[in-house]
């Protein structure tokens, strides 16, 4: 039997915090969320099962999540102002306290695998706009054209919050492919955010923190979130936690999140929980920020905490089952 205190391997992941409640999810999207959460977490949980790094886990369900139009991360990303997709994502080694980012990719389909191959492939540790996609390009990563990453429904999310605004509505991108029909049908624009992120605990005891997103909808000049900062959207060390967060990322910023809960374990001995709720119920909330966050710990901790009515959410660890929530009163 594996210890329940410390699963030999853990995985939590998020899919974004905002305004998801039961009146505004039909059944069919509740149904759509759960079942992408769970593929990602599944898959995820196989790669650290079969003895694998966080670090490799964290990359594999963000792929997962990347690749589904539901999330507003990859594709299915939320739109900047100027109708263009943005990518922002970074990645923490919780071992060697590595770490790689990239901001503003628009070509690379998989932005986590850009934050990652910063780490090896260059002296650096955030690369952003087209130097990014060029050094993402010349690692070989895949690239794909920016319509690869429309989708109809975050498109209308444009146009609405672009109205509400009083900004002109920007000529759809050329050469779009019509992904209106099937699953990206079941989008949920959760409020203006959105995001994916995973932490993960391996059977070395090493941690992780990945996070990827297309940022605020309607984003202007060249704005970036907190989910490519270190510090503030993820971070990861093996002395406190993992760390990844999704909300409304100038906040987050400001209070350095990721870095203020891994602070509050390494130094002030807090538990997980109480470190997560700390930073996100009291801190978050009288800054007037919202969102939430995922954690893990060194010792298979694995926690939650966001002050939205809902967060996307999964947590598994090695004897322990699958648990996905939506809503807040969910487990
Ligand atoms: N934190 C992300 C950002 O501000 C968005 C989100 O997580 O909802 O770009």
């Amino acid at each position: 039997m594996a210890d329940p205190i410390r699963p030999k391997w853990a995985l939590v992941a998020h899919g974004g915090a905002g305004a998801i409640s039961r009146e505004q999810l039909s059944a069919e999207q509740e149904a759509a969320y759960r079942d992408a959460m769970s593929t990602a977490a599944e898959a995820g949980a196989a790669v650290l099962r079969a003895g694998g790094s966080a670090m490799d886990a964290v990359e594999a369900t963000i792929h997962i999540l990347e690749d589904d139009p539901l999330f507003n991360a990859g594709r299915g990303a939320a739109f900047t102002a100027e109708g263009r997709n943005e990518l922002d994502a970074s990645i923490m080694d919780g071992e060697t306290l590595r770490a790689g980012a990239v901001a503003g990719v628009t070509t690379t389909r998989h932005p986590i695998s850009a934050a990652r191959a910063v780490i090896d492939g260059s002296a650096h540790v955030m690369l952003g706009g087209e130097g990014a996609d060029a050094f993402a390009r010349s690692q070989g990563l895949e690239q794909v054209d920016p319509s690869y990453f429309f989708t109809e429904r975050r498109w209308r999310a444009l146009e609405k919050g672009l109205a509400r605004l009083g900004l002109p509505i920007p000529a759809r991108p050329v050469g779009v492919t019509d992904q209106a029909a099937g699953k990206a049908t079941l989008v949920h624009e959760e409020g203006k955010h959105g995001t994916v992120g995973v932490v993960a605990r391996d059977a070395l005891g090493n941690v992780a923190a990945g996070t990827s997103t297309g940022g605020s909808s309607a984003k202007r000049w060249g704005r970036v979130g907190d989910s490519p900062i270190i510090g503030a959207g993820t971070y990861a060390s093996n002395k406190g936690c993992a760390v990844s967060c999704t909300g409304a990322g100038e906040y987050f910023i400001r209070l350095g999140v990721a870095h203020e809960i891994n602070a509050l374990v390494q130094h002030k001995s807090l538990s997980l929980q109480a470190a997560a709720d700390h930073v996100i119920q009291d801190q978050l909330t009288a800054l007037g920020g919202d969102g939430g966050v995922i954690c893990v710990a060194p010792d298979g901790q694995m926690a939650w905490s966001f002050n939205t009515s809902g967060m996307y959410r999964a947590r598994i660890a090695d004897g322990a089952p699958l648990v996905i929530g939506v809503y807040k009163d969910d487990a």
